[in-house]
């Protein structure tokens, strides 16, 4: 009978000690697995990449990107700190480089060869691979909210032209006289371009040209990861001085300047568009996460350090993956770009040797 007992106290004692080691540890992990969760946020922007070099921007100039980078991923990083969306951090981050003339985007749109502005948007959800993108409008100030509710409200993911501006009007947007995107340096900079066209004869002139790669680049976009894991990704620009036909970067095609998909990454890109939408620049980055196994920063590097240029493109992106990771990936001289993590550390630069 005793040695019953003991054996029924020793059972007892050996279980009672598993349950406890097994509850103890779930209840140890869930706050600390909770906590890093919620903790786990973070946002990414650019202001466009190409030839910027720290002997052609002035200390003022370069100080006053710096103050629009932070001004603007502060706004993003705010929503998210406060349990905000993706899609909302990357639409209100976008608002504030439309609105600046710095940047090639709303306000600060590069001239068509006509000398008129044509913009172009895109926005993707990385929960619902849900997308919207607007091109070639000519009389809305924040293209990305366009895209946006292209995404949200029609069945449809991209829109052109005055159609786009006509599905504008049935929610009840302003439509900008098109002399709110008139900045003097953007018109300077197309008057150098046609000069520099009159000299040469006009079939050959080539985005090659010294000069004009120079002019093309300053597209905004932002990439962000909310406490709820989802991705968002958007990008905004006026495309390249002295486009003509109406032609239509990679900022608004789906997959090539714009990608998100919580399974992987959301990214952004900027640079030579005709060559980002041939390398499918942004789904190819989270297809090589998915299907490679990849890191972000290796698929980063090798679509933007090796496809893209394999090809004679130029450019970069910014992306965050579902962990938070971040890349900032160019292969110009310079890239505005800024970074903020959910310590709130906070990372600006430009040039490629920062
Ligand atoms: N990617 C844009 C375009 O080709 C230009 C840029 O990024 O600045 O339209």
């Amino acid at each position: 009978m005793v040695k019953i007992l003991t054996l029924f106290i020793v059972i007892t004692l050996i279980f009672g000690c598993k349950n406890e080691e097994k509850s103890s540890s779930v209840t140890d992990n869930t706050p600390e697995n909770s906590q890093n969760a919620e903790e786990n946020f973070g946002i990414v922007i650019h202001g466009g990449a190409g030839t910027i070099l720290k002997e052609n921007l002035s200390d003022s100039l370069e100080a006053a990107y710096k103050a629009k980078l932070k001004e603007a991923i502060t706004v993003g990083h705010e929503i998210l700190k406060n349990g905000g969306t993706s899609l909302d951090a990357v639409t209100q981050t976008i608002n504030i480089m439309e609105d600046s003339p710095l940047f090639n985007a709303g306000k600060g749109a590069v001239f068509t060869h006509d000398g008129s502005n044509e913009l172009d948007a895109s926005i993707m959800d990385g929960a619902s691979l849900k997308a919207g993108a607007v091109a070639g409008i000519k009389h809305i100030k924040n293209p990305i909210n366009l895209a946006r509710d292209i995404m949200q409200k029609s069945e449809h993911v991209m829109l052109y032209g005055a159609g786009a501006e006509e599905f504008a009007q049935t929610l009840g947007y302003k439509m900008m006289d098109t002399s709110y995107f008139y900045t003097k340096n953007r018109y300077e900079s197309l008057q150098k371009v046609l000069e520099k066209e009159k000299t040469k004869d006009e079939k050959k002139i080539s985005f090659e040209d010294p000069f004009i790669k120079t002019s093309k680049f300053g597209t905004v976009g932002c990439a962000a990861l909310d406490k709820h894991g989802n991705l968002a990704a958007g990008t905004s620009t006026g495309g390249m001085t002295n486009k003509r036909w109406n032609r239509i970067g990679d900022a608004p095609i789906i997959g090539a300047g714009t990608y998100a998909n919580n399974a992987t990454c959301a990214v952004s890109g900027t640079g030579w568009g005709e060559y980002f939408i041939r390398s499918v620049v942004a789904y190819d980055i989270s297809a090589l996460m998915e299907y490679k196994g990849m890191s972000l920063q290796e698929a980063a590097s090798e679509v933007i350090q090796k496809k893209v240029p394999a090809l004679g493109g130029d450019g970069g992106i910014v992306a965050i993956d579902k962990d938070g990771n971040v890349a900032m990936e160019f292969n110009t001289t310079g890239m505005y770009r800024a970074t903020m993590n959910s310590q709130g550390e906070l990372i600006i630069k430009i040039y490629k040797e920062e």
